[in-house]
């Protein structure tokens, strides 16, 4: 593929906002940061939308009656105005802060699973799952009896259609858990298609979007799911902030998980009622500044436009494919470019993953070693663990070549 001058711009343009990216990673070699998946860097934006609101109005949220705390609540909830605009929520009110999937997964289990499942009744799976979809149903299934099932794989990475349209059959399904894109296959998942099948089947779906959100438009009524996660780390903006999108009538009908200050109407010393969406779910100070910096990142990725964030990607993923199947013993794991995200995980015939990232990093390489905590997909590909490259808005087809660049460069080392 040719590093047209358009694409060269673009990026070129993009990492004049990346302080972070314009670094040596050890003296004489520059740093190539290719572990978006795990976590993305920060534009300056971000990072000054944060630091201006510690240094200018920084206080307590929708308590305070001084200038101070509104400046922080019109800001804070004004961030929550430009998600719901992001991911095309119908409402604000259907925007729950969390800490990340993570939390947003544990809160849909806590509250809607709770209270909803019980023996008999299964919760549908995949065996490609991020443990932050795997461990909350188990914990939950160990305390309350139901079942979970898992939809399998084909060879080439993408999920097993027919075994889902077969396990919604067996009946008992209440509810689908299904990542929207892999962060070890980069599978993208055909979600809208399984909201609707799943639907049909009368349960719920639940989209795991920590890799989907960063990296593509997503429009969470036209996947008509029912709850939708995702982190800001993973998407420009800090860590300590994510979101939870729950269609409104479910988020009403849930009760609460947490308890504390801000997430009650009123409190007697006999009992308590709810505040309304979404602070119902929100117990606590929240993480106010991370809040501000992720309305901040999505305002980022908005004027850059998610169409172009994602045809980028594309384009440099496209380029990893083929370069990196030019290197002899190597195996990339996951679908072709037509159905992957951002993602390329491999592992080298006869190096062991780990041996293998701390030679590229000696090259100036971040990659990740390891399961990508997805051990039961290791375990189901025969596989300890993989080395990840995974890419974002901010990479250049050069990184790319500094990668394969490095690979023979190992080869030699570890075959000589
Ligand atoms: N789901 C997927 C697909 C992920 O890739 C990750 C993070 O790597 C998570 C969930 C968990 O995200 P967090 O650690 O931000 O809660």
């Amino acid at each position: 593929m040719e590093h047209s001058l358009e694409r060269t711009y673009f990026v070129e343009t993009v990492r004049a906002d990346f302080p972070i990216l314009n670094q040596e990673h050890h003296p004489g070699v520059p740093l190539v940061y290719l572990d978006n998946a795990a976590s993305s860097q920060k534009p300056r934006q971000v990072i000054e939308a944060m630091d201006d609101y510690y240094r200018r109005y920084n206080a307590n949220v929708h308590r305070g009656i001084h200038k101070l705390s509104e400046q922080a609540t019109a800001a804070y909830e004004g961030a929550r105005v430009k998600i719901r605009k992001f991911i095309n929520a119908a409402s604000k009110r259907e925007i729950v802060y969390t800490r990340g999937t993570t939390e947003s997964i544990n809160l849909v289990a806590q509250t809607w699973g709770r209270a909803n499942l019980k023996p008999g009744d299964v919760v549908l799976s995949t065996v490609m799952e991020h443990h932050s979809n795997i461990v909350p149903w188990q914990i939950l299934a160990a305390e309350k009896g139901f079942t979970i099932k898992y939809i399998p794989l084909h060879e080439d990475g993408t999920l097993d259609m027919d075994a889902y349209t077969r396990l919604l059959d067996e009946g008992g399904v209440k509810l689908v858990t299904v990542m929207h894109v892999s962060n070890v296959l980069g599978t993208i998942n055909p979600v809208a298609d399984m909201a609707r099948q799943a639907h049909a089947a009368g349960a719920l779906i639940l989209v795991d979007g920590a890799q989907s959100t960063p990296h593509m438009p997503v429009d969470v009524q036209a996947l008509d799911a029912d709850f939708f996660a995702f982190s800001g780390h993973k998407m420009l903006g800090p860590t300590g902030i994510g979101v939870l999108y729950g269609k409104r009538a479910l988020l009403e009908a849930m009760p609460p998980w947490m308890g504390g200050g801000d997430m009650i109407a009123s409190v007697r010393l006999e009992g308590s009622t709810w505040n309304e969406l979404p602070y119902k779910f929100e117990a606590g100070t929240p993480s106010i500044a991370e809040a501000i910096g992720l309305g901040c990142a999505v305002d980022y990725l908005m004027n850059i436009g998610m169409e172009t964030v994602h045809a980028h990607e594309c384009a440099v993923t496209e380029y990893a494919l083929e370069r990196l199947a030019e290197v002899p013993d190597l195996t990339v794991y996951g679908p072709d470019v037509s159905q992957k995200g951002a993602v390329a995980a491999f592992t080298f015939a006869g190096i062991h993953p780990h041996d293998l990232a701390q030679m590229l990093d000696a090259e100036g390489i971040a990659v990740r070693a390891g399961h990508h905590c997805a051990m039961p997909l290791h375990h189901y590909l025969g596989l300890a663990a993989s080395t990840r490259a995974s890419f974002y808005l901010y990479n250049r087809l050069s990184e790319v070549d500094a990668l394969v660049e490095a690979l023979y460069k190992a080869r030699k080392a570890f075959y000589r």
